[in-house]
């Protein structure tokens, strides 16, 4: 496997500051859906037998087990019910799963149903409030895409924390999708976190309207996408955890997907930990692999399981004002 670190983020302060909110670990990742690697990807460099699910669900259960997140986001998801959920439950977790309307899984055989987005947390940290499943529109029609929305309310703080998890539409040639079904996503969370303030503020719970928002997702978009730009715009107060590993603090990786099909090497930056940076802030990162520790065949491989790389930050929650006095 290729190794990897966990870094100090270079939010300003960072080196200094020691939060006493405990943090909260949460890990984000493209997982490659078994059908679409073996029938649909054309990953023209990786064996096939690096792609027989029979030895991947180990890589891709390691991967995501190694580092204890607290909170595990995952696209592409078709083992969820035979693997995933047995898995993750039996070791503390509890999920949901929301899979595509029509996902492109169903188009090869053999198939193990639909893929789609599911989010695991760690039962013993946070307790559920409500759990919002949406498909997403663009230009007020339906589309392939969706997310799960999960509010939670951290045992130990009592602070509550919204958790989203995306998949935008793939491919070049739709980034005007993409932007809009990114629009529909950030004016839903808008809605979600205003209700959950709004029955925060009647059930005087302290501290559970804070608006802690953490959005995790492939979202099929590099940097200069207009999908990008409007979240890092939004009135949600969001930007990208990812940023914080450059020596400026504002750019992104070089990449958080890395592979070759037919048509040729494809690297991009298309993977994103959105946080709410007046309620959240990042304390660490795991970094990104370098080209040697990818190796020259690229992604997946026998070292990794999915043509993506799994994100992971440590976020703790800043504050309250009111705490401050
Ligand atoms: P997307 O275009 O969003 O992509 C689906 C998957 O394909 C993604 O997981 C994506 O991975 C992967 N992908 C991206 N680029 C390539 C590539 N160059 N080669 C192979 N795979 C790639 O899918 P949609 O949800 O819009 O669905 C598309 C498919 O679903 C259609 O081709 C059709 O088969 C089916 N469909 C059928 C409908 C119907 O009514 N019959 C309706 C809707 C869809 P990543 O995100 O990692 O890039
Ligand atoms: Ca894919």
């Amino acid at each position: 496997r290729p190794r990897r670190e966990l870094v100090s983020s270079r939010a300003p302060g960072n080196c200094c500051r020691h939060s006493a909110s405990p943090r909260v670990r949460v890990l984000q990742w493209n997982v490659l859906a078994q059908a679409l690697g073996e029938g649909k990807d054309g990953f023209v460099r990786c064996p096939p037998d690096a792609l027989d699910w029979r030895e991947r669900k180990y890589l891709i259960l390691e991967e995501i087990l190694t580092h204890r997140p607290d909170v595990v986001c995952l696209q592409e998801v078709d083992h969820y019910h035979d693997t995933f959920l047995p898995v993750l439950g039996s070791l503390g977790y509890r999920g949901s799963f929301l899979p595509k309307p029509r996902s492109p899984c169903l188009d090869v055989e053999p198939n193990n149903g639909p893929d789609g987005c599911a989010l695991f947390y760690r039962r013993e940290r946070f307790s559920p409030t409500a759990t919002d499943h949406l498909r997403l529109s663009a230009m007020m029609l339906p589309t392939n895409q969706v997310a799960i929305v999960q509010s939670l309310r951290c045992r130990a703080t009592g602070r509550g924390l919204c958790v989203a998890v995306t998949h935008l539409k793939a491919r070049s040639g739709w980034e005007r999708m993409r932007s809009a079904q990114g629009a529909d996503l950030l004016r839903r969370l808008r809605a979600i976190t205003s209700r959950a303030a709004a029955a925060a503020a009647a059930s005087e719970a302290d501290g559970a309207a804070d608006g802690a928002l953490l959005v995790c997702g492939d979202f099929n978009a590099e940097p200069s996408e207009d999908v990008y730009r409007r979240f890092l715009a939004s009135s949600l107060g969001l930007d990208s955890a990812y940023r914080l590993l450059s020596a400026d603090g504002l750019t992104e990786p070089p990449y958080t997907t890395w592979k070759i099909r037919p048509s040729g090497e494809s690297r991009g930056t298309l993977d994103y930990i959105w946080y709410s940076r007046e309620s959240l802030s990042v304390e660490a990162l795991l970094d990104i692999p370098g080209e040697e520790q990818i190796g020259p065949d690229r992604l997946p491989s026998y070292h990794y399981p999915s043509d993506h790389l799994s994100l992971l930050c440590d976020v703790s929650f800043r504050e309250l004002p009111h705490r401050l006095l």
